[in-house]
C-alpha cells in the first residue's frame, strides 16, 4: 500500500512515531507538511515561527532524500488549508492510508476530525499516534480513574509507570527504503517567505539552532551540563536550562529522547537530572489538563479559568488598564528584574522560567491586568508557544488554574530579583540604562541615592521609569480583588 505521512508540530525524521508507522506497514511512503492558511492568516507578516518551520523544512526534505538514497524523495508541501489539501492530495498520491500523529489543542482536535471524516469518505484510512508526549491523555488517571488536576501526584504516578517501552525510538532508518519518490507535480521545493506571503525576521541572529541537526547539538551540549541543573535552573543570567523549548514545540527533537536521557541519568543519583525530567513532566501534565479539561480555553482560543470562580475577578479596565498593559509589554514597569524580562522577550522570543512566573504574577497580581491580556501577549512573542504550558503558566501564576500558585501568595518583585539575580548581571544585560547603578540599588531604582544616581549618569523618570505602581498598595488591592474566590470557596 501507499502511506502519506501528515507532518505538523513534528519536524523531524528520526524517532517519529506516525513515520514510523508508515514506513513498517506501506511500501510506498510519502512526507507532506501543509503550511495552512487557516493558521497562516492570523499571524503578523514577519513572523519567527514561520521562518523557523520553514527552515526545519528545508533540512527536512535533504534528510528525507538522503534516507530514502534517491534525490527524487524528499518532503511535499502544500500552501492551502489543511482540512481541504491533505484528502486532496492523499487521493492524488494513490494513499490508502494517512498517518498523522496526535495534537491536543482544541482546533487542532477539529481540524483532524475533519480531515479524518473526509479520508474516511473517500475510502482512505487513517491512523493517530501518540509521539508528541510521553503519556496521553487517558493513560494516567487518578484511582478514581478521573484525570490528575494536581501535579505531585501527576508525576509519582508518571514515574512509577514508566518503562523502556515507555521511551523506545521509533525507528526510521531501517525501513526508509520505502520513502518514495514525489510525482512530478508534487516535486517542488519548500516555498519561500515570499512565496507564503511572509517576511524576514532577526531569527537568524538568535541564538536558535534551525531544524533537526542543530536541535541535536544543542541537546549534546545541554548534556553535559544537566548535572547542572538544579542548581542554576533558576537564575535568569546563567545558562543553567537546556533552551530546548522551541525544539520541543516543532518536534525536532523527541521527547522520548529527550526524557530516556533524563532518566537514565536520574537513574544514577544525578539530581540535576531528576529535576529536569520533572520538567518534562510538567509538559505532559498541562498537554493532558488541556486535553482533559479543554474549558481552559473558550473557542477563539483565549483562556478561561480551570476553576470558574476566578472568571469573576473583576480586572482593572479601560484606559489606565491599557496604559499598565502597554507599560508591561514595553519592559517599562520601573521594576527592573521585570523590565529586563520583558525586554528579553521582546527581543529574543524567550524567556527564562522564572521570569515567565515573576512577570505573569507581575502583570495579574501587581498591575491586576487580565491574566488572558498576557497570556495572548506571549502567545504572539515566544517562539516556543504552546498553547498548553503558555495557559496552565498563566493560570499558575494567576491562581485560576489547577494546582497554582495559592491566590494569597503574590510575588515581591524586589525580593525575587534580589534572589534570582543577585548581582544585578540579568538586569544589566537587558537595561543598559541601568548598567552603572551599584547592586544595592539596581533591584529598586527609585531608592538609590542621589550620589548613585549621579554617578551612574540616571535620572529616574527620564532613563528608566519611576515603578507604575506600588507593590504594596497594589498587593493590598489584589487581596480585595481574589476575595471574589474566597467567598466563592
Ligand atoms: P528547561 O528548564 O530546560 O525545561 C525543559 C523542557 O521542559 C522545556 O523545554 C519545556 O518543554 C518543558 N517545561 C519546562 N517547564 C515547563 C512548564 N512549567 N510547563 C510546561 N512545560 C515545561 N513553555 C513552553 O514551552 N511554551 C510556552 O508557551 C510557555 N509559556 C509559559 C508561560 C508562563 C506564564 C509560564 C510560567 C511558563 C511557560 N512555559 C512555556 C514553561 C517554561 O517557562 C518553558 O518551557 C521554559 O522556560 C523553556 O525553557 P527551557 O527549554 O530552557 O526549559
Amino acid at each position: 500500500p501507499v502511506g502519506l505521512v501528515w507532518l505538523r508540530r513534528d519536524l523531524r525524521a528520526q524517532d517519529h512515531a506516525a513515520l514510523s508507522h508508515a514506513l513498517r506497514s506501506c511500501h510506498q511512503v510519502h512526507c507532506a507538511f501543509v503550511f495552512d492558511t487557516d493558521i497562516l492568516a492570523g499571524l503578523p507578516r514577519q513572523d519567527r515561527r514561520v521562518e523557523f518551520i520553514r527552515g526545519c523544512l528545508v533540512e527536512l526534505d535533504k534528510t528525507l532524500r538522503s534516507l530514502a538514497g534517491q534525490p527524487a524523495a524528499g518532503l511535499v508541501t502544500v500552501h492551502g488549508t489543511a482540512t481541504r489539501e491533505i484528502p486532496r492530495l492523499a487521493s492524488a498520491l494513490g494513499a490508502q492510508a494517512v498517518f498523522f500523529n496526535r495534537d491536543y489543542e482544541p482546533a487542532a482536535i477539529a481540524r483532524d476530525a475533519q480531515v479524518r471524516a473526509a479520508l474516511v469518505d473517500a475510502g482512505i484510512a487513517c491512523h493517530d499516534s501518540k509521539d508528541q508526549v510521553v503519556f496521553d491523555r487517558q493513560e494516567l488517571l487518578t484511582q478514581a480513574g478521573r484525570p490528575y488536576s494536581v501535579f505531585t501526584p501527576y508525576k509519582n504516578a508518571w514515574l512509577a509507570k514508566v518503562d523502556a517501552d515507555d521511551l523506545r525510538g521509533h525507528p526510521v532508518e531501517q525501513h526508509a527504503g520505502a520513502l518514495a519518490a514525489r510525482p512530478a507535480a508534487w516535486a517542488r521545493a519548500v516555498p519561500t517567505l515570499a512565496e507564503l506571503g511572509f517576511e524576514p525576521t532577526d531569527l537568524a541572529s538568535l541564538a536558535v539552532p534551525v531544524g533537526a541537526q542543530g536541535a541535536a547539538r544543542q541537546l549534546q551540549a545541554f548534556d553535559r551540563r544537566i548535572d547542572r541543573y538544579q542548581a542554576t535552573r533558576d537564575y535568569p543570567a546563567l545558562d543553567g536550562t537546556s533552551g530546548l523549548s522551541v525544539q520541543l514545540r516543532f518536534g525536532t527533537l523527541s521527547v522520548r529522547a529527550l526524557a530516556r536521557l533524563a532518566h537514565a541519568r536520574a537513574a544514577t543519583g544525578d539530581a540535576g537530572a531528576a529535576t529536569w525530567l520533572s520538567e518534562l513532566i510538567w509538559r505532559d501534565f498541562f498537554v493532558q489538563v488541556l486535553a482533559n479539561f479543554p474549558h481552559v480555553v473558550a473557542a477563539d482560543g483565549t483562556g478561561r479559568s480551570f476553576r470558574p470562580a476566578y472568571d469573576a475577578i473583576a480586572w482593572e479596565r479601560g484606559r489606565p488598564a491599557q496604559a499598565l498593559f502597554a507599560a508591561w509589554c514595553e519592559g517599562r514597569t520601573g521594576y527592573p528584574l521585570v523590565d529586563a524580562a520583558m525586554q528579553q522577550l521582546n527581543q529574543t522570543g524567550w524567556m527564562h522560567n522564572r521570569l515567565r512566573m515573576v512577570t505573569a504574577s507581575f502583570l495579574s497580581k501587581d498591575l491586576g491586568v487580565d491574566w488572558r491580556w498576557g497570556e495572548r501577549y506571549f502567545a504572539r512573542q515566544l517562539l516556543d508557544y504552546d498553547l498548553a504550558a503558555n495557559n496552565g503558566g498563566w493560570q499558575w501564576a494567576s491562581s485560576s488554574g489547577c494546582d497554582a500558585q495559592p491566590w494569597f501568595r503574590i510575588f515581591h518583585p524586589v525580593t525575587q530579583s534580589r534572589r534570582f539575580d543577585p548581582d544585578g548581571a540579568f538586569i544589566r544585560r537587558w537595561l543598559p540604562a541601568l548598567r552603572q547603578l551599584p547592586a544595592a540599588a539596581l533591584h529598586q531604582p527609585w531608592t538609590a541615592t542621589p550620589a548613585d544616581l549621579e554617578t551612574a549618569g540616571v535620572v529616574l523618570g527620564r532613563d528608566y521609569p519611576r515603578p507604575v505602581v506600588d507593590h504594596d498598595a497594589a498587593r493590598a488591592r489584589t487581596l480585595q480583588r481574589y476575595a471574589v474566590v474566597k467567598q466563592a470557596g
